[in-house]
């Protein structure tokens, strides 16, 4: 008989620095509870890191050979969604990497990333869901199921398309040559099966300056309606991080976030995404809970394997959650629409 050996995921807040040199309690984010019963609002799906694009900005540093956040499979991911509807899970975000492919549809041995359809079904029966795609051209290959699930599910089902810029030579500097076009396309061929797509973009990529005049330019593109979404900060992450250096500028340093920053920054630990989502990943074939999709493959904010498991205290303590969910505005990965 083999024994089976239980090694234990680290557990957060393994190797954080929860005082800083003044003395000062790092600040932190209790899950969101209920009657005295843990919630889930938001469950994020990452579907893998594999993307036909490799964008100057991107922070979990897709491309066509990155693999790190793996593909996830419809039987492994079966349990986490009937998990997530037990705790009352609202709506469910696919992102990746790019979700319509994988390592077959890249190399042109498959027409569809046949798992994450199957993992759309089921978790659309659970919740309304929301994908993000860069609807460039292996969007189209699915036409026919988002068509199918358009008609049984309506609204259920959204698709947010990210368009950097209303101007294609803006977009194109950011994500590659002609992909305005090609996202432009798909974006028509959406609206034309009934979908309001979702257009997403960085505010600060944007030279609009007010939410009237970004809605508005977005919006003079196409005839029929569509709703915008923005990302109101850029983190210092996976491509982006390549691209200040070959514009010769450095990181800024890490922001010690204190348990008075939410006071002082004006922001409350309830309206962060780690308070009500969770995001499952698989990494190095394993499925891993972290508190929200903007940190990835980093075993210091790992919060177990299963979504009870998860529902810990997490102390804000990576460089992204001052970057991007503090500072400023405050930027969420949950869609807000202007
Ligand atoms: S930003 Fe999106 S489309 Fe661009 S490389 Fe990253 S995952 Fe792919
Ligand atoms: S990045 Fe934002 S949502 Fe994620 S743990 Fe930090 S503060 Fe929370």
């Amino acid at each position: 008989m083999i024994t089976q050996i239980h090694v234990p995921v680290r557990q957060h807040p393994d190797g954080l620095e929860l005082v800083n040199a003044r003395g000062e309690n790092r600040g932190y984010v209790d899950p969101r509870q209920v009657n005295g019963r843990y919630v889930l609002e938001d469950l994020w799906i990452m579907q893998g890191s594999i993307c036909d694009l490799k964008c100057t900005h991107c922070y979990t540093a897709s491309s066509p050979t990155n693999n790190r956040l793996e593909q996830m499979a419809f039987e492994e991911l079966r349990p986490h969604l009937e998990d997530a509807a037990r705790f009352g899970v609202q709506k469910i975000y696919f992102t990746g990497g790019e979700v319509f492919v994988n390592e077959a549809v890249l190399r042109s041995r498959a027409p569809m990333n046949e798992e994450f359809v199957r993992n759309l079904r089921c978790a659309l029966e659970i919740a309304p869901v929301e994908i993000l795609t860069n609807g460039r051209r292996y969007i189209r290959n699915h036409f026919a199921v988002l068509r199918e699930l358009r008609r049984r599910h309506g609204d259920r089902l959204r698709l947010r398309v990210t368009l950097e810029s209303p101007r294609a030579a803006e977009h194109d500097a950011i994500r590659g040559k002609s992909t305005f076009a090609q996202t432009f396309e798909t974006i028509f061929q959406l609206q034309e099966m009934g979908f309001i797509p979702v257009l997403t973009a960085e505010r600060p990529f944007l030279s609009e300056q007010t939410d009237e005049e970004i809605r508005a330019a977005y919006q003079a593109l196409f005839p029929k309606p569509v709703e915008v979404n923005l990302i109101e900060n850029v983190m210092e992450m996976g491509h982006q991080l390549v691209h200040l250096a070959k514009q010769g500028q450095a990181p800024k340093p890490e922001v010690f976030i204190t348990t008075n920053c939410f006071s002082i920054l004006d922001k409350s630990p309830e309206s962060l995404m780690c308070h009500f989502s969770r995001c499952i990943q698989k990494i190095d074939g394993e499925i891993r809970y972290y508190p929200c999709p903007v940190i990835y493959d980093d075993p210091r904010f790992e919060l177990g394997h299963t979504l009870e498991e998860s529902f810990r205290r997490v102390y804000v303590a990576h460089k992204n959650c001052y970057d991007y969910c503090l500072k400023g505005r405050g930027a969420t990965c949950r869609t807000r629409s202007l």
